[in-house]
């Protein structure tokens, strides 16, 4: 509950600030923001996502991620980034990998304890948030993806406009297409078909992966034939008339890839740390049997 109660305040002084620039309407955007992949005090998907992937964590250090997964919606509510919103994948994928480059930076065995563990959690939890709404804000499920976007233990993947995704084989449509590229959607067909957009290169077509736009967020890089508004296309809640498929299989995949993440995780803190590194985390847990087995999953 407390949560809640600094999420609200947060969420206040959004309010009180932006509603200084005089844009009609965007005062309750930002609060309906809050409620993305349904934060408290909708449907908490991002804590259950969260909560059920990781379940075999302490309760504090669950807690910790839980809390700094849901403050991404308030603190970066202007961030286009941090939603994977406005088609800004080469900027969200960026900044994933930086949150995650943060948490393992704050694992060096050098940076005193507990502040150093603090700090490592909040960075990881952003860069949950981010893989979270990219399910829920992009159009990968209409397209029929039921993979997951990374499944490397590397860094989190670079999303470079028009290159192909290799789990999926989505082109990724960010900007203007180049040159012998051409993009396609039925703008009048009925949900989920109208969310469908095709690349055409040459005589080549793939899915084109888009999320929706936010006109409060600065930066569209959307291209107008392949645009569709983050209330057309998003998946944030169950509830949404026509989407409860769409949305809990966003969930389901947001769930596995929460859990991915923590393997990817365990990988760059041993690469960079070695033993130090995974044995840290391993603090972290408090039931080893039930944790992902990362050579596996
Ligand atoms: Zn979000």
């Amino acid at each position: 509950m407390k949560n809640h109660a600094v999420l609200g305040l947060a969420i206040m002084g959004l309010a009180l600030t932006v509603g200084c620039v005089g844009e009609p309407g965007t005062t309750e955007a930002i609060g309906e923001r809050a409620d993305e992949f349904s934060t408290s005090p909708g449907e908490p998907n991002h804590e259950e996502i969260t909560t059920t992937a990781l379940a075999f964590l302490n309760p504090a250090v669950l807690n910790a991620l839980v809390a700094g997964d849901v403050s991404t919606d308030v603190e970066f509510a202007l961030l286009n980034s941090a939603h994977f919103d406005d088609c800004n994948f080469t900027g969200g994928a960026a900044l994933v990998a930086a949150n995650q480059a943060a948490a393992v930076q704050a694992l060096n065995p050098s940076n005193p304890l507990p502040a150093a563990d603090a700090q490592a959690m909040l960075a990881f939890s952003r860069s949950l948030h981010g893989v979270q709404d990219f399910y829920a804000h992009t159009n990968w499920i209409e397209l029929g993806g039921d993979v997951l976007v990374s499944q490397s233990l590397t860094a989190f993947p670079a999303l470079t406009p028009y290159s192909t995704i290799p789990s999926s084989g989505f082109v990724i449509v960010q900007g203007n297409p180049p040159p012998q590229t051409a993009l396609y959607r039925d703008d009048d067909a009925s949900y989920p078909k109208y969310a469908i957009v095709t690349v055409r290169r040459k005589k080549v077509t793939a899915h084109g992966l888009v999320s929706g736009t936010v006109d409060y967020e600065p930066g569209d890089f959307c291209p107008t034939a392949a645009s569709m508004t983050h209330a057309e296309l998003n998946k944030d809640k169950s509830t949404i008339p026509g989407r409860t498929a769409q949305h809990f299989a966003a969930k389901a995949l947001a769930t596995r890839q929460t859990r991915h993440e923590w393997c990817r995780f365990n990988q760059l803190a041993h690469d960079a740390w070695g033993d130090a590194g995974t044995a840290r985390l391993a603090t972290w847990v408090a039931d080893p049997s039930a944790a992902p087995d990362c050579i596996t999953e």
